[in-house]
């Protein structure tokens, strides 16, 4: 790779106010990096459902309760490819780290290292952290500087295409499926499996030898979803998802997975699972509704609940390496950069399957 001109100033998706439209700024300062830090020039960038809802103003804080602590103005994406163009001072030799490479802009941007959860390995937890959609402009933009010591660094070989929807749909769907304990055989249910998420997620559980039934609607999502390898498909809009579970497995799913946004389908999903089963959450509804599983059918039935946000770099190197090894394929419709406020239409209707992928370098 020759030397790049790097201009001073670029386009990036803006929201001024949460809950406001999204408006294109063209010129935008290009970040410098910093002591310990890399320019990346964005490839492309998944659209992520917590995008849409910080543009929304109906996503929740690094602290679960609703956004108070926005960097405005917001420039979204957390699911984005880059390549290196220079490098910032003090850069140590050795760790991969070079121009030309191809790095992955995530969700956790920044963590400590020394806090408890950073030592236990779940460092998207961190104390002290920051990441791409609370507190640092993300990949909406076309350069990005990013932290070397916490860099996600890619093979060279990977597609950089298909790669960017599995740092954070993909992760967080693989990370649901390690917290099912799933073995061969097990069925699990995934809510929401045509969507950017579910579609990944009943690939790695496809993955672990478990049997997937999906749930979903739309026309076109049974075929989609069989493609994909789904054993079972239950239509929510025209059959009982609850009775067609217990009819398939007898005795319940061992696991489900909810990827969508509704507090209903959590509690159909309690009501899905066997005796020891486990429910990973994964969608996170507006608002702050509660689980309305009542609390004897979880102690009756000795049920398993865990929540799932992304996961930590290990397993996300983990989840690209299914990718680029071709086990676990992301469908995906490539668009262009300044579409995205038709994407966020089209994701509000809950008309896309699969995930979108915005080109941002021409
Ligand atoms: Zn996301
Ligand atoms: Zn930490």
């Amino acid at each position: 790779m020759g030397s790049i001109d790097i201009p001073q100033t670029q386009t990036v998706a803006l929201v001024r106010d949460l809950g406001g439209s999204v408006e294109f700024k063209t010129d935008y300062p290009v970040p410098t990096p910093g002591r310990n830090e890399v320019l990346a020039k964005v490839l492309y960038t998944g659209v992520c459902q917590s995008d849409l809802h910080t543009r929304a103003g109906t996503a929740a804080g690094p602290d679960g309760n609703p956004i108070t602590q926005i960097k405005l103005p917001h420039v979204g994406g957390h699911e984005g490819i880059g390549q290196i163009i220079s490098l910032g001072p003090d850069i140590m030799h050795g760790t991969g780290i070079k121009v030309g490479g191809l790095v992955g802009i995530r969700f956790s941007s920044r963590i400590c290292r020394r806090c408890e959860f950073c030592l236990a390995g779940t460092e998207q937890y961190c104390v002290n952290s920051t990441n791409h959609l609370h507190h640092e402009d993300g990949s909406f933009q076309e350069y990005i500087a990013l932290d070397a010591d916490y860099l996600t660094v890619l093979p060279d070989d990977v597609d950089p295409v298909v790669m960017g929807p599995v740092l954070c749909a993909g992760l967080t769907a693989y990370k649901a499926v390690l917290n099912a304990n799933l073995r061969p055989g097990h069925w699990v249910v995934v809510v929401g499996a045509g969507g950017g998420l579910g579609h990944l997620a009943v690939q790695y559980a496809r993955a672990q030898g478990a049997l997937v039934i999906a749930v979903d609607t739309g026309p076109g999502k049974r075929d989609f979803i069989c493609e994909i390898g789904a054993q079972e498909f239950i239509d929510f809009a025209k059959e009982d998802p609850i009775k067609r579970v217990q009819e398939i497995t007898g005795l319940g799913a061992h696991a489900a997975i909810v990827t969508a946004g509704n507090a209903k389908a959590f509690a159909h999903a309690c009501e899905m699972l066997r005796v020891g089963g486990s429910l990973s959450c994964v969608g996170i509804p507006p608002g702050r509704p509660c689980l309305e599983t009542p609390i004897c059918t979880i102690v009756i039935k000795g049920l398993r609940i865990t929540g799932n946000l992304v996961g930590s770099l290990k397993e996300c190197m983990e989840a690209v390496d299914l990718v680029r090894r071709g086990v676990v394929k992301p469908v995906i419709k490539v668009r262009k950069f300044k579409e995205l406020p038709q994407v966020y239409e089209e994701m509000e209707r809950g008309d896309i399957a699969g995930r979108v992928v915005l080109q941002i370098a021409q």
